[in-house]
């Protein structure tokens, strides 16, 4: 018996096999999860397909957060499947390119609104439409970064988005803790990705990160699936509304 044994859930945000979701989704399907995954757009359901079949998953839905139908047809075809979900995995961050170069205070109106809204406010969304079939127990967690709390050099608008993301986080947590239901956030440390690379300046924030933080090295796909598991298992079910670092301690230990 797994950890995650007779529990099902949904994964937003796997593009490929470096992508965070992905690391989170092995941890789970390791303990004995049952997994559905979405993709963007076409070009990545060719990646996001066979990764899942690796898991024994056959539930590959198309959805982009920004299209509220796509949201409500997910989660639709859940409740066809499943009936009842345990969980729901949200990774999912976009900025544009140019908002994350130029200066901050150049940022545009519609480049902050997009961020905000790919990166924070579809949490609220997903997660009201996740509501009517979220079990007793159920488990919400979304990606973050330190960007939230620090001015990071050139993460700009996707820090103001993860500190939306983040107060999202602890509004649902109050909202729906009477349901059972816990929502918290995993801040991880950086880890190349597709999404990390629009970010300036990323090689230097990972040698830096190795350098300062008390473990002395980097934190993996791995170390940050294995603290979504805790949050979405039964093991950290008197938590919610945290923000859980996982960076090897350098924003909190870091001299
Ligand atoms: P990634 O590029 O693998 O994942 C980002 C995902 O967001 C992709 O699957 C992409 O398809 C999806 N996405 C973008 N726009 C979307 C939209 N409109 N609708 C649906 N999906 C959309 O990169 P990642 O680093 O694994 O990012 C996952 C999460 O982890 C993000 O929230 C990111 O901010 C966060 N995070 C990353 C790092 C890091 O260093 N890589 C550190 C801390 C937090």
């Amino acid at each position: 018996m797994g950890l995650m044994s007779g529990k099902k859930g949904v994964i937003f945000g796997v593009a490929n096999d470096k992508s965070i979701a992905w690391g989170i989704a092995q941890q789970l399907r390791a303990e004995g999860a049952e997994l559905a995954f979405t993709y963007l757009n076409e070009a990545l359901e060719k990646r996001v397909r066979p990764l899942a079949e690796s898991l024994d998953s056959s539930l590959v839905l198309p959805c982009d957060v920004q299209n509220e139908d796509e949201i409500v047809a997910v989660f639709s075809e859940l409740e066809k499947h499943w009936g009842k979900i345990d969980f729901v995995v949200h990774a999912i961050a976009f900025a544009n390119r140019e908002d994350l170069k130029q200066p901050f205070s150049q940022t545009s109106r519609e480049g902050f609104r997009l961020a905000l809204d790919v990166s924070a406010y579809s949490l609220v969304s997903l997660t009201r439409c996740a509501l009517p079939v979220l079990n007793d127990g159920g488990s919400i967690v979304a990606m973050t970064y330190l960007g939230s709390v620090r001015s990071v050099p050139a993460y700009n608008v996707m820090g103001v988005a993860k500190a939306a993301l983040e107060s999202s986080v602890r509004y649902l947590a109050a909202e729906l803790g009477e349901r059972n239901i816990r929502v918290n956030a995993v801040s991880a440390g950086p880890i190349k990705t597709l999404a990390a690379s629009g970010i300036g300046g990323f090689k230097e924030k990972l040698r830096v990160a190795e350098e300062r933080a008390p473990l002395k090295r980097l934190v993996t796909q791995e170390d940050v699936g294995k603290s979504a598991l805790y949050l979405l298992s039964d093991l950290s079910s008197g938590v919610t509304g945290e923000i859980h670092y996982v960076d090897g301690g350098f924003s909190t230990a870091a001299g």
